[in-house]
């Protein structure tokens, strides 16, 4: 129950085959434990790191692995399929802030930033949100002044996944005056590490679902920001930001696709072995037409993620055909779990099967890195401007 759109090569059949296995052996025995402790297992990071998983689009040149756009996705959706908290810290890692760094920083922050975090021995974030600036990003109001040969950073920072154990935060902050609001010009984007002063998490989410990623609050207190943070130019930071998310849809689509092939098997699992009536309920018409949608739109999902990320990698303009992967992916996600439970009756209810995870770990991928609202209407806008 797997398709590609095209076969896969020698190297991502390879990279897809070392994804399952770690998965299998170094995630699945201790996900359910993860999810209801909300504990977040430091000891992945190396070793993802070992495996180059945390810098899979990174070249070489910079410690990564250099692999193509379609099979970071395939390694992603097998994380996804075992666990959906481990694949959206690689998934912002590797489409975020290490890609940030490789498009837009210096040679000296490649070096000092970008190779420990190829090789997983730093792990990055990305900071755009605030409490009052979510879909409306551009009205962020952490604030940047220029002092000597530094910026003092003072705002708070919100919803940013794996904050507390973060190491490189890429983070977008006003750069223009209060007197001079320059809207999404005014947005810079700064490379900052918790030693900085004035640097603090100030609060961890209590989650529906990915109880096993940290979410946080950051508050910046007069953080002093050595100058040569800065990443690129000044008031280019929400376009970097804009940009960059382009990628991000692409791995939340994986991690959504994953989730919900997940839970595909799980209901054809369980239909296969669940009697009533005297019959294995995929004996039941109304059982079977469910499976049928689901596994229709997780095709579907999947085709459309692939031909998006192999258009990315010839160099197209992609911004609309990433928000339609990540909408298809996200909507086929709820959709899918939504009808595994309701396979599953009232075990699907319950945390004796992991289906009713699968649900709970659904619902966010319709929210982050742009709601569906945000998917449409970015869809609809593409229309006119090309
Ligand atoms: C678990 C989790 C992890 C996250 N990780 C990160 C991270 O690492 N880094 C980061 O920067 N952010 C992160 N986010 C933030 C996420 O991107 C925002 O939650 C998201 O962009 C929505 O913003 P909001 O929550 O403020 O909702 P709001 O923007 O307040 O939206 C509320 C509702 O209004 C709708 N809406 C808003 N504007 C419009 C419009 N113009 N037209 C129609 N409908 C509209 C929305 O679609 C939504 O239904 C994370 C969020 C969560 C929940």
């Amino acid at each position: 129950m797997s398709w590609a759109l095209t076969p896969l090569t020698e190297e991502q059949r390879e990279i897809q085959k070392t994804a399952r296995e770690f998965a299998q052996q170094e995630i699945a025995p201790y996900s359910e434990q993860w999810d209801r402790d909300s504990h977040f297992e430091p000891s992945l990071v190396p070793k993802l790191g070992e495996l180059g998983f945390l810098g899979m689009m990174i070249p070489e040149k910079y410690d990564g692995l250099g692999l193509d756009t379609l099979t970071y996705l395939i390694a992603l959706e097998e994380i996804a399929r075992v666990d959906a908290s481990v694949a959206v810290m690689l998934s912002v890692h590797n489409s975020l802030p290490t890609q940030m760094l490789l498009k837009w920083g210096s040679e000296d922050q490649k070096e000092r930033f970008l190779k420990p975090m190829a090789r997983g021995e730093m792990l990055g974030c990305f900071a755009l949100s605030e409490p009052e600036a979510g879909s409306d990003a551009a009205s962020l109001r952490t604030q940047a002044v220029r002092d000597g040969d530094h910026w003092v950073l003072n705002g708070t920072k919100a919803w940013v996944t794996s904050g507390t154990k973060g190491d490189v935060f890429l983070a977008m902050a006003r750069t223009d005056s209060p007197s001079d609001r320059r809207g999404a010009r005014g947005i810079s984007t700064f490379i900052i590490t918790p030693d900085l002063p004035g640097f603090a998490v100030s609060k961890k989410e209590d989650k529906m679902g990915l109880r096993a990623s940290p979410t946080v609050q950051l508050h910046f207190a007069d953080m002093r920001v050595p100058s040569n943070r800065l990443l690129g130019t000044v008031g280019c930071g929400f376009i970097y930001a804009m940009q960059s998310l382009d990628n991000g849809r692409l791995g939340i689509a994986a991690q959504a696709i994953g989730i919900a092939e997940a839970a595909l098997r799980q209901a054809a699992a369980y239909a296969a072995d669940r009697k009533q009536f005297g019959k294995l309920i995929k004996e039941f018409q109304a059982i079977q037409f469910k499976l049928a949608d689901m596994a229709t739109r997780v095709a579907s999902a999947r085709a459309l993620l692939h031909m998006s990320a192999t258009a990315k990698d010839r160099g197209e303009h992609m911004t609309q055909f990433s928000a339609m992967a990540k909408l298809l992916a996200s909507e086929t996600a709820m959709f899918v779990t939504t009808q595994a439970i309701q396979i599953f009756g009232g075990y699907g209810y319950v945390k004796e099967y992991p289906v009713e995870r699968l649900f709970r770990d659904a619902k966010v991928t319709e929210i982050y890195e742009g709601t569906s609202e945000i998917q449409r209407i970015v869809i609809a806008r593409e229309l006119y401007s090309r």
